[in-house]
């Protein structure tokens, strides 16, 4: 008999099952009664739509037997079955999707046994327990059926075998007991029945087992029992209850049975944030489990990640992800959708037109806003862990659309600000310093480099609250916004934030005017990379800052212009105003230098500007020219 390699990934995995010293290696039954349930899932799913098999959801069953003599577990489905070819692809290389980033977490955290424990990795999980392992399976509408034979890494067999039904038998030889492990406990069916009920009690199929049972013998009354008036008899009993996870009432699911079932649907090792439970009748009928994840997965925020729900059409999946019950800016929502009005020969493109699924999708984004709100007024941690995970998709999402979604999801954006801690637009405007005009904002790479611009300086020093935007998408999303609670937006690089009195803006203008000719100087020799020059009483202890007037920001400009293909002559520009802080000696050295010396003034001019590119976190667009004017002038200055 010819002995096959398996692939080196798999191998390596088995390897790993094998070896680890591994406390749940009971969840090997409930891997291999839940593919059981997927092959008949599809089976039933073809007898439903196509209706070609005959076949009613009574006659589907999964079947459990032990064998302590022989110390043998089977585990029998009619399902679809496999045709030899598919033993071969779907059982000697791992199938499973999730293994590839398992064993990428597996390498990074090198806490090998805990997320096997988590996760668990489909039929190898067999190998835990067993010594050796048959598979005999016949596809339905075949005639041959093929057993598949392994004894771990060395490899496995494949041959022809004589079955009489459609489905798949999986016998696993239980390993040797050795000093640590006692396998034993898996052949007794009082132990088998725990695990059903613990790991499998929702699958919809009957788990059977026949199961030893005792009675009185006939005729003997029990008050006179004696121990020798007992008999055993066998009986086939239905180890599960049936009822998926998602028809229960939330009370009568703990919170490890959802955590799990999410875990071991979604393959998620970390648990999730928040489980959401809905079930209507009336205009919909439906029942609905959903999740939030706790972190966003590796390709959240890449084209790859594919949004969804799984749709049931009454307790038969039907698809695996259908894209329309969620709206993109909940795109990270996973779970499930249980409709009784669906029929199951729906197609997809049907689906997108169906009045019920729309009714659906439209209560279940009410639902998933009530419960982010209840998360975040009551449990204001996890909705920052949330938001962090999460934060930026609401945000694209409050742009997007052309801003149709702003109110829905405004209430729900957290922000960085000058307090040090997240806070809501409606906090904000809660604590607004007296005649503020308007929600102060900042813009930059980091925190750090926000906190430490000047205008933020000079505002923080007043008593004012500023948020920070960190995010690309921050600020076209706060302009989209508009206003909150008729509090505009402000950013405080650019906007008039009405600090001055009267007083103060007549003094400035009067400065200003005196200024002009050096000022009309300054801009004439910056060549037109300004608009003007202007003084300014937003710099404290700092020389100069860049502003920008009109409706694009010195951000915005940033972010835009970092978009991929963006021509040359197509970028767009803030017009940018240089401001210069008044009472800084430098204001006084460039006056005199209007007198003095205008060819080292343009020289300064230049200087300056760069530096305040420097500041708002832009590149300088000639930095060879910019250090050799710098050092001349230190040159200058130690001579
Ligand atoms: P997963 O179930 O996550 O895909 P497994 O390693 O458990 O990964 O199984 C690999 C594949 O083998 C399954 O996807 C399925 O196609 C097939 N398979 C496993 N068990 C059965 C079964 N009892 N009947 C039919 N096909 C099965």
């Amino acid at each position: 008999m010819a002995v096959k390699q398996f692939k080196t990934e798999s191998k390596r995995i088995l390897d790993l099952m094998i070896h680890s010293i591994y406390t749940h290696r009971e969840i090997f039954l409930r891997e291999l009664i839940s593919n059981a349930s997927d092959a008949i899932d599809k089976l039933y799913y073809r007898s439903l739509s196509e209706g070609e098999t005959g076949l009613s959801r009574d006659d589907f069953a999964i079947e459990i037997q032990t064998n302590k003599e022989n110390r043998t577990i089977t585990i029998s489905d009619n399902g679809c079955g496999m045709t030899k070819d598919e033993l071969e692809n779907n059982l000697g290389v791992i199938a499973r999707s999730g293994s590839l980033n398992f064993k990428k977490e597996m390498n990074e955290k090198n806490d090998e046994i805990d997320i096997i424990g988590q996760f668990g990795v489909g039929f190898y999980s067999a190998f835990m327990v067993s010594k050796c392992v048959t598979v005999q399976s016949r596809a339905y509408g075949s005639k041959e059926a093929n057993e598949w034979k392994s004894r771990g890494p060395s490899g496995y067999s494949i041959e022809p075998c004589e079955k009489e039904t459609h489905g798949t038998t999986i016998t696993l030889e239980l390993l040797d007991n050795t000093e640590e492990e006692n396998y034993d406990e898996f052949l007794s069916p009082y132990r088998i029945s725990a695990l059903v009920k613990k790991y499998s009690d929702y699958i919809r199929y009957p788990i059977r087992m026949e199961m030893e049972k005792t009675r009185l013998k006939e005729g003997v009354e029990p008050k006179d029992a004696k121990s020798e008036d007992y008999e055993t008899y066998f009986e086939t009993e239905t180890l599960n209850s049936m009822v998926p996870i998602w028809k229960k009432k939330k009370s009568e699911v703990t919170k490890e049975e959802y955590d799990r079932f999410y875990q071991d649907k979604f393959m998620d090792y970390s648990e999730p944030l928040r489980v959401i439970y809905s079930s209507t009748e009336g205009t919909a009928t439906y029942n609905a489990l959903l999740f939030i994840p706790s972190k966003a997965p590796f390709d959240y925020y890449t084209r790859e990640y594919e949004k969804g729900l799984m749709l049931y059409a009454n307790g038969v999946m039907i698809m695996e992800k259908c894209a329309d019950l969620l709206p993109d800016y909940f795109s990270f929502v996973k779970g499930l959708v249980d409709s009784e009005d669906l029929s199951l020969n729906i197609s997809r493109e049907m689906l997108q037109h169906d009045r019920q699924l729309k009714l659906i999708a439209s209560r279940l984004e009410k639902k998933i806003k009530s419960e982010l709100l209840s998360m975040l007024e009551n449990e204001r941690e996890k909705y920052e862990e949330f938001f962090t995970a999460f934060g930026l998709q609401l945000k694209y999402g409050v742009y997007s659309d052309y801003g149709m979604h702003k109110d829905l999801l405004s209430d729900l954006l957290l922000f960085h600000s000058s307090e040090g801690k997240y806070v809501t637009l409606k906090e904000y405007v809660g604590r607004m310093k007296e005649g503020q005009s308007g929600i102060f904002y900042a813009c930059g790479d980091s925190l750090a480099r926000i906190e430490q611009l000047p205008q933020t300086e000079t505002l923080k020093e007043k008593g004012y609250e500023i948020l920070y935007l960190t995010d690309d998408v921050d600020e076209f999303a706060l302009k989209m916004l508009g206003k909150f609670e008729e509090k505009e937006f402000r950013n405080i690089s650019s906007d008039d934030l009405g600090l001055k009195t009267e007083e103060e803006k007549d003094e400035q203008k009067k400065q200003e005017e005196e200024s002009r000719e050096l000022f009309d100087f300054m801009t004439e020799a910056l060549g037109g990379k300004v608009k003007k020059v202007v003084l300014s009483d937003r710099l404290g202890s700092h020389p100069v800052c860049l502003s920008a007037q009109g409706g694009i920001s010195l951000e915005m400009e940033k972010v835009m212009n970092a978009m991929p293909n963006v021509p040359q002559e197509s970028r767009i520009r803030a017009e940018k105003v240089l401001e210069i802080n008044p009472s800084h000696p430098i204001f006084e050295a460039i006056r005199k230098l209007y007198e003095t010396d205008r060819e080292k003034l343009k020289q300064y001019a230049e200087l300056l500007y760069a530096q305040a590119l420097l500041i708002e976190g832009f590149p300088i667009e000639d930095p060879v020219a910019f250090s050799g004017k710098l050092c001349d002038l230190m040159a200058q200055l130690a001579e």
